[in-house]
């Protein structure tokens, strides 16, 4: 691989290989005061010379690590149509408002009483995701929205066996998200898979074939991973119930709701929503992320603790809460990206909040509408902010759902999600949130147009992509099998 100065079209070595014996970040004058030698006050405690530390120049150190910072491909960028994953636009105020000192010199062990106002906007912010999803308690603690499924089975396992009815499953529709299986298992309950009707919903008919008084909960993704809204929601909450069992919503998906439609009303017990994909706060890369739960009031006793209550105009954590699955998370959660969705929600304003959620629904539309004479719809129920395609239009050109992601980048786009949700064969799941402009999504499904029609009169140009990015075409099951986790120094492992 070419090396060069330009991050996008060459390769860059690693600051170890731009190591050169000597070279020094920083270089000062000879200081003018008598110099104690560190050894004579720490004795053996001064760390001598790291084996192997890069040698290199404050020029060097900045220059790599900017260049590096140009690979990425960030929401700033453009659409980022990764569907499932909410890569919606991170305001700049939001930034702004969760770097005044204020909130970021605050000591997360300082007293509730040096702490007002951050405890005020943590309280405000649960008030809001209350009324967003219709529910009376919340905690804002755990720190993604795995997390939040995690707390939330939690809280259901509590709130049962408070009721002297412990039980050992938890039925997953197959359009629930990946995660949802494993925050079961996590929790010591047996996964019971339901299969989802020839429309991708649920079918209140297998509920209640399958819901029996070992079942603890169901868990359900509303819109679910195919981006339908479940239309029995209120049947199949009512099966539960009557049942012994309670509902868990993963609300990761929120945006296609918020505004909408209330989980509270139609019968969910308890959920979690993603702060870092609904409510604008940025993600990726593994966070920081925030998945606060809310619930009823039948589970409120059981949420983590501590909580954030006001008492007159005084906020306060209150830890005596004696039912309180406990700690999920250390301090309060990720509160910068509190601040972050407060934020958002403040500057959505009144109706700001709804009009986006139909913006979001509007656009994953008008992309179904323009693409669906070129790729294949397998569930042709209405989709809400995400539509989900596959490959089979193409499957005699020999062009599948990989080769069209790549030859995507080809055209300036990051892909959509691929292979995913796995009920769907070569699934692309295309969610464009609702800050796309017209022209956006319109050059957008002009790409995936010009992708079929290449696929038709020249597969191999898709097949072999990408051909203008920095990396041709990875070996991905080598990358999986065999993967160089470690970089090694002069053949030595470190
Ligand atoms: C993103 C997502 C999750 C997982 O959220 P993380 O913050 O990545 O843990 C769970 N369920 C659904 C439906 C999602 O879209």
């Amino acid at each position: 691989m070419r090396q060069g100065t330009k991050g996008l079209a060459f390769n860059e070595p690693l600051i170890f290989e731009r190591s050169k014996p000597g070279r020094e970040a920083f270089s000062l004058p000879e200081p003018d005061v008598p110099v104690v030698d560190p050894a004579e006050l720490l004795g053996d405690r001064v760390r001598g010379e790291i084996d192997g530390f890069p040698e290199v120049s404050e020029n060097d150190v900045v220059r790599h690590f900017f260049r590096l910072s140009t690979w990425n491909y960030g929401i700033d960028h453009g659409m980022y149509p990764l569907g499932s994953c909410t890569m919606k636009y991170n305001p700049k105020v939001n930034e702004a408002v969760a770097r005044f000192p204020g909130f970021t010199a605050l000591h997360p062990l300082a007293p509730d009483s040096l702490a007002q106002g951050a405890l005020e906007l943590m309280w405000r912010l649960g008030e809001a995701l209350k009324e967003i999803t219709g529910m009376a308690g919340v905690s804002l603690q755990p720190s993604a929205g795995a997390q939040g499924e995690f707390t939330g089975l939690r809280m259901i396992r509590a709130c049962l066996e408070a009721r002297g009815d412990a039980r050992q499953s938890v039925i997953i529709p197959d359009s629930a998200h990946g995660t949802n299986p494993a925050s079961a298992v996590l929790n010591g309950y047996e996964v019971r898979p339901l299969a989802s009707d020839a429309r991708g919903c649920l079918d209140p008919a297998a509920l209640r074939e399958a819901m029996d008084e070992s079942v603890a909960a169901i868990m359900l993704t509303n819109p679910n991973t195919l981006g339908i809204f479940e239309r029995k929601i209120e049947e199949v909450c009512r099966i539960v119930h009557e049942r012994g069992g309670l509902v868990y919503m993963d609300g990761a998906n929120l945006n296609a709701l918020m505004g909408k439609s209330r989980p509270g009303e139609f019968g969910v017990d308890v959920m979690h929503l993603n702060l870092h994909k609904t409510f604008s706060t940025p993600h990726g890369g593994g966070g920081p992320g925030s998945g606060p739960v809310t619930c009823t009031a039948e589970l409120e006793p059981f949420l983590p603790r501590p909580v954030v209550v006001r008492e007159g105009e005084a906020y306060r954590l209150e830890h005596d809460r004696p039912q309180s699955i406990g700690r999920v998370r250390s301090f309060n959660g990720n509160f910068g990206i509190n601040v972050r969705a407060f934020c958002y929600v403040l500057a959505m304003g009144p109706g700001g909040l709804e009009r986006s959620t139909e913006l979001a629904v509007l656009n994953a539309n008008y992309i179904r509408a323009r693409l669906a004479p070129h790729f294949h719809l397998e569930y042709d129920a209405p989709s809400l902010h995400e539509v989900i395609f596959d490959d089979k239009l193409l499957k005699e050109t020999g062009v599948t759902t990989l080769d069209i992601a790549k030859r995507l980048m080809d055209y300036g786009f990051h892909p959509m999600t691929v292979y995913f949700p796995l009920i769907v064969h070569g699934a692309m799941m295309i969610e464009p949130t609702e800050n796309e402009s017209r022209e956006s999504l319109d050059a957008f499904c002009d790409a995936m147009i010009t992708i079929a029609e290449e696929a038709r009169t020249d597969p191999e140009i898709v097949k072999t992509a990408p051909h203008t990015t920095r990396i041709r075409r990875l070996d991905e099951v080598a990358a999986n099998r065999k993967p160089v986790l470690r970089w090694v120094m002069g053949g030595i492992e470190k």
